[in-house]
């Protein structure tokens, strides 16, 4: 340190705190990065690496970026997955007596941007804390855009499991964890693996209750958090306490706009865990992290960037209360029975502008005058978006009607004051305007009278001295002058006072000029820190309103998303459901909203589905591959969902009983990574099944077993069958597709077990897929054909249907001969294995009962002999 220059010693007490984070050290026009952190961004943003004499032998290494285009720079690194803190001078550097103060005033992390060009408009972009306490977890969302945050607590059995739930749902752009759970590997290892955003283990105090709870309390200025419900939350506390702690130290910033803590619980809403999420593909598809294709992708036609995020809101997490879903439904109904209200309101939401994030902006004190006008704007269309409700009957169109506050005192404010086309910067002027501020006014007249009196200027001076091109100009160096040509010069008058000589010419200035320059200067100077200091207070007056702003833009969010719906409804030919509590899920005509969409329209074969909560509860459905299993189920699960969320449902007719969860076991799911067997994966996902659905449960389960031998997979499917079928604490509907033909004898053995199949025609050698869902199980895998069609080389095929043949030759014969018994008794894997497996030979039978290390060179000799003799 000793023998550091000044300025390099300054930057090391600053460094010393922030090691985790790249430090930006303003330096005049740029900010650079020094030593270790030059290294890795030059390398990160391919720029040059230079050196920087810091005092000591070697110079230091140091890489740069220029101030106004350093967020483009900073939002790479960010994604890169770097912390940065930002260091600022904190006073004029020509005002400063030796060094400048500097001071870091923010520090950025994926989970705390603000700016745009680092925001993705429809997702928020979530910050979350955990707090790990045995096996108990408080748990907290902030996002810093848009002034959410919320809190909740996961405990009991499987907390760990919803946890990550939980997590896959809010997909964090960061998470925060206290320092203790460094202790359980697992967990992080978990964490890592799931979401693998920006973890950090924060300091155990702030986690502490009693020192979260008063973080909290003090935040919002109030004696407690019984206003806001969560008072009995402590784990929670303890994880938005510590949250608010972090923000509070990396922001520096008061974050007025996060006015309240909303606390909510898991069980609130239907439960999805992480596989069934990625199953039904709700925000994107299981091939990539790609929107299209996803249930999002076909629902979310919503204007603003809002109610884009609330959409995804309400497809992450369906209602489970039949009130609440009929207050969706019932708008999204009077939506669409009334075209050119619906039109109009969607025309006028498109032109309100993101006034989350806008609002986040200037409580935070980074929004420009451009700003101001963008929520001027949106702010603008708010009357007519409220007359356009006054006549609604839903409660819901009714309720943004009576609550949409039109903020009129806002429009009004920035309408009065800020300009129509301010620069992007506030420190230069031209944002403020005229008539607003009596002094203001008064410099720039005086500004202006100035201007004009020079102006005038040329004229009198030509009629005065008679030089005839005497000229009147202004460079910034030398201010404003009268220029004379040299063949005048005999005529220059004698209070002209020379200041610069040029080739051909002389310019000069007069006392009178220097005053009025001197009167202009200052006017300019004074009313653009006027007009710096008038803007700071009319954003400062609009941050106070934070919270009606806020609620307007909920109202807003919510009017885009029930507009949305109607749309998707009405182009799509979906119906209303209607929500039940009797449990029967009966859809007439039913259809996938998302594989409907990519074929020529028509194509789509609807099918029906019936399920109830007795003799109707288990679906065990058969069919070739390719048929339409898969979709079939996957059609029911989104209808259901959709149904939940408040949506019309792509069906003739659609009576939903509300479920409490959905549970999807589907294709294999690739976590090779995690170090696990696709079979275990499958097994542990049915065990997640079977240990939490409920009697109002929907399960699809898509080939059980398949990942192991058939007769293990068999036997676990039909185990899996008896277990639902018979468990009081299970019982719940169950759409179960399989190979295994065998599964259909349970039809009529078993509570509520019917068979059905996904009809096909053969013809010939081929077979035409009719996706009819039909009663009845089917006796043919067709497997061959459907090979076949896939493009399996003739000889392939036939020699397969050779030894197919072959197959069932022998398997007829082995069935005669073997044991007649039922297969529908408890323990199935017995009986059931009896019709598989040929009978032993004699010859086998013998060789099972040779103790092969017992017996002598001889004996073996005469077993061999007799065994010849027997074959
Ligand atoms: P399975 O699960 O039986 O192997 P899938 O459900 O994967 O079959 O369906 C295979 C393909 O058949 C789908 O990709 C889809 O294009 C088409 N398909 C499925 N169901 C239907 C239907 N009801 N109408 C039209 N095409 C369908």
């Amino acid at each position: 340190m000793a023998g550091l220059t000044p300025m390099m010693q300054q930057y090391m007490k600053i460094k010393e705190q922030y090691k985790d984070a790249l430090l930006f050290f303003r330096l005049g026009d740029f900010y650079e990065l020094f030593f270790d952190d030059a290294v890795i961004a030059s390398r990160e943003l391919e720029i040059a690496l230079t050196g920087r004499d810091c005092g000591l032998k070697e110079r230091a290494p140091m890489c740069g970026v220029p101030y106004h285009s350093v967020e483009g720079y900073i939002a790479r690194l960010i994604e890169k997955g770097y912390k940065i803190a930002i260091c600022e001078q904190m006073q004029d550097p020509e005002e400063a007596k030796g060094l400048v103060e500097r001071q870091v005033v923010r520090v950025i992390t994926p989970g705390t941007v603000l700016e745009d060009s680092m925001l993705e408009e429809k997702s928020n972009n979530y910050l979350v804390s955990i707090f790990k306490d045995g096996s108990n977890f408080g748990f907290s969302i902030v996002d810093v855009s848009t002034g959410e945050f919320y809190v909740s607590q996961i405990t009991g059995e499987n907390a760990e499991a919803k946890l990550m739930d939980e997590l896959s749902r809010v997909s964090p752009r960061e998470i925060l964890i206290n320092q203790s759970a460094e202790l359980d590997q697992h967990l992080l290892g978990t964490l890592k693996e799931r979401c693998s955003p920006f973890i950090t283990l924060y300091h155990e105090w702030a986690y502490s209750y009693n020192s979260a709870y008063q973080k909290l309390i003090q935040h919002f200025s109030v004696h407690s958090l019984e206003g806001f419900g969560c008072q009995h939350m402590d784990y929670g506390i303890c994880a938005a306490g510590a949250l608010m702690e972090y923000l509070t130290e990396t922001q520096k910033n008061a974050l007025r706009h996060i006015t309240r803590i909303k606390p909510y619980y898991l069980e609130s809403y239907m439960v999805l865990d992480a596989a069934t999420r990625r199953n039904l593909e709700l925000t994107e598809t299981i091939r990539g992290k790609d929107k299209r294709g996803s249930l999002l992708w076909l629902l979310d036609k919503t204007s603003t960037a809002m109610g884009g995020r609330l959409i995804r809101k309400w497809i992450q997490q369906p209602l489970i209360k039949k009130e609440e879903i009929e207050y969706r439904l019932d708008g999204v109904e009077e939506l669409c029975s009334d075209r050119i209200l619906l039109d109009d309101l969607c025309a006028m939401l498109k032109r309100v502008y993101d006034l989350e994030r806008l609002m986040a902006r200037i409580s935070y004190g980074t929004a420009n005058a451009r700003d101001l006008l963008s929520l001027k704007q949106s702010v603008k269309n708010l009357p007519d978006i409220k007359k356009l409700l006054e006549h609604c009957k839903s409660a819901i169109l009714k309720d943004a009607y009576v609550n949409l506050d039109t903020l009129d005192d806002i429009y009004n404010l920035i309408e009065e004051s800020i300009a129509e086309d301010p620069p992007p910067t506030i420190k230069e002027g031209n944002i403020i305007k005229d008539g607003y501020d009596a002094q203001l006014d008064q410099y720039r007249r005086a500004m202006r009278e100035g201007k004009e009196w020079i102006a005038s200027l040329e004229q009198k001076e030509r009629e005065k001295t008679g030089i005839k091109n005497l000229r009147v100009g202004f460079n910034k160096v030398f201010g404003y002058y009268i220029e004379v040509t040299k063949s005048y010069y005999d005529m220059v008058p004698e209070y002209y006072i020379r200041k610069q000589t040029l080739a051909n010419a002389e310019r000069y200035i007069t006392p009178e000029l220097k005053e009025m320059e001197d009167a202009i200067l200052g006017a300019e100077e004074k009313s653009v820190q006027l007009e710096y200091q008038l803007f700071l207070k009319i954003r400062e007056e609009i941050a106070r309103h934070v919270d009606r702003i806020q609620a307007t833009a909920q109202i807003i969010s919510t009017l885009d998303v029930l507009c949305s719906l109607a749309r998707v409804a009405i182009e799509n030919d979906y119906v209303r459901p209607e929500i039940t509590t009797d449990g029967i899920i009966s859809i007439k005509e039913g259809r996938h909203p998302v594989v409907e969409k990519t074929l020529p329209s028509g194509m789509f074969v609807p099918n029906n589905t019936y399920l109830d909560k007795s003799d109707h509860r288990l679906m065990i459905i058969t069919g070739p591959n390719m048929a339409g299993k898969s979709t079939y189920m996957r059609q029911v699960a989104l209808i259901v969902l959709m149904a939940q969320i408040g949506s019309f449902v792509p069906a003739r007719e659609a009576k939903i009983g509300i479920v409490d969860r959905i549970f999807t076991r589907i294709g294999a799911s690739d976590d090779l990574s995690a170090g696990q067997s696709t079979f275990m994966v499958e097994m542990n996902e049915v065990a997640n099944i079977l240990h939490n659905a409920t009697p109002d449960s929907l399960l699809i389960l898509d080939e059980i077993g398949r990942g192991t031998s058939t007769f293990d997979g068999l036997s676990i499917a039909w185990a899996v069958i008896e277990y639902i079928c018979t468990q009081k604490s299970l019982g719940c509907k169950t759409l179960f597709a399989t190979h295994y033909h065998e599964l259909t004898e349970l039809e009529g053995k078993l509570p509520g077990v019917k068979n059905y199949c996904v009809s096909v025609k053969e013809q010939g050698d081929n077979i035409i897929f009719l996706r009819k869902i039909v009663r009845g199980g089917s006796d043919k895998s067709f497997g061959i054909q459907v090979a076949k069609l896939a493009g399996l080389p003739e000889p392939v095929v036939e020699r397969a249907k050779a030894i197919l043949s072959q197959l069932e030759e022998s398997d007829i014969a082995n069935k005669s001969s073997a044991a007649t018994s039922s297969v529908t008794e408890k323990k199935p894997t017995g009986e059931q294995l009896s019709f598989f497996i040929p009978k032993p030979s004699e010859i086998e039978e013998e060789l099972k009962s040779i103790d092969v290390l017992n017996i002598t060179p001889m004996e073996a000799m005469n077993i061999l002999y007799r065994l010849v003799e027997k074959a």
